[in-house]
């Protein structure tokens, strides 16, 4: 195998230390940042997210709360729900489990949420922040623990090719604009693709950064790729596996067999993207109740 290993796991660990020390400053001063997680529905892989997030805030000395309602509950009732939050001073910060069921319409919750306590980032107003530049507020929390991940394993993306695959809200879009901001750590040359995208190839091969969060396994296979070149791979996709005693296992977008001959540096999954994301939802739990506490 050519490529290094970006750990995703260690690097998040180092994140947790460096945040436990934070949270342990916060309450010799009274502050205990304090984070509520509403999951709708019994969804298994929303409620085993919900269930890690607990476990790392449990870890580092974040008090945190599920709120468990039921699939059916109507768009209203959640509403209340949201606004007891946003008005609750226990929580700094409250993380909207998604998706959300069908009837329930995704952006008006995630509109609903307070702008200071909304910890994914998803708000218009902090998402707006971005698009101006602005770094200070919360970032959404993936997007986030990809340029973690870029400046903890020594790449600088300043004058580099970033391509993204994928133009999510949550991933990809947000991701461009952090990569292409004016700062250190970015200033990236930023190509983002998606299913439009009429030649994929002709775009990821002239990359030195690329990123994928398309959702479906093998988007990128190692003819895809400048040798060289840093892979993160975003993707969580659940594939079949009867050698597995549940069933299934996880895999990327990315053919990591095949690409880790090519590409300079590589994450795996899982082990990559999805620790970090954990991390940065812890940050900006903290980074909350930091400056609720500093208000
Ligand atoms: P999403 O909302 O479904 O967006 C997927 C994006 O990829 C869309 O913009 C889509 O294009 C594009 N796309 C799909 N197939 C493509 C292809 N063959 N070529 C080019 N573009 C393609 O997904 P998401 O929420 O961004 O998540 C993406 C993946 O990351 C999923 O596997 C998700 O589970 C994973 N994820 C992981 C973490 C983590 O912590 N590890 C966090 C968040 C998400 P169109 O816009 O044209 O449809």
């Amino acid at each position: 195998m050519a490529a290094d290993i970006i750990d995703g796991r260690a690097i998040a660990a180092e994140l947790r230390a460096d945040l436990a020390g934070e949270v342990a400053l916060l309450a010799a001063g009274g502050v205990t940042p304090g984070l509520a997680a509403v999951l709708v529905g019994d969804d298994p892989g929303s409620v085993s997210y919900v269930t890690a997030k607990a476990e790392a805030c449990a870890e580092i000395g974040i008090f945190s709360e599920t709120i468990r309602l039921p699939a059916d509950i109507p768009q209203d009732a959640l509403l209340d729900r949201i606004d007891e939050l946003n008005g609750d001073p226990r929580f700094h910060a409250i993380l909207q489990q998604l998706p959300l069921p069908s009837h329930i319409d995704e952006r008006v919750i995630l509109d609903a949420i307070a702008p200071a306590k909304d910890v994914d980032g998803l708000h218009p107003t902090n998402l707006g922040r971005l698009l101006r530049g602005e770094t200070s507020g919360p970032i959404p929390c993936t997007p986030q623990g990809v340029m973690h991940l870029l400046a903890r394993s020594g790449v600088d993306p300043a004058g580099t090719h970033a391509v993204v695959v994928g133009r999510s809200s949550l991933v990809g879009r947000p991701l461009a604009v952090l990569l292409a901001n004016k700062a250190t750590g970015a200033n990236a040359t930023v190509t983002l693709c998606h299913t439009g995208t009429a030649d994929l190839g002709a775009h990821t091969r002239t990359a030195d950064i690329l990123v994928v969060a398309a959702g479906r396994p093998g988007t990128v296979t190692a003819d895809m790729v400048k040798p060289g070149a840093t892979v993160i791979d975003v993707g969580t996709n659940r594939i079949d596996d009867a050698s597995r005693k549940r069933g299934w296992r996880l895999v990327g977008d990315v053919d990591f067999a095949g690409v880790s001959e090519v590409a300079g540096r590589i994450t795996k999954v899982p082990g990559g993207v999805g620790p970090m994301t954990i991390a940065m939802l812890l940050a900006n739990t903290v980074r909350a109740a930091r400056v609720a506490g500093a208000g």
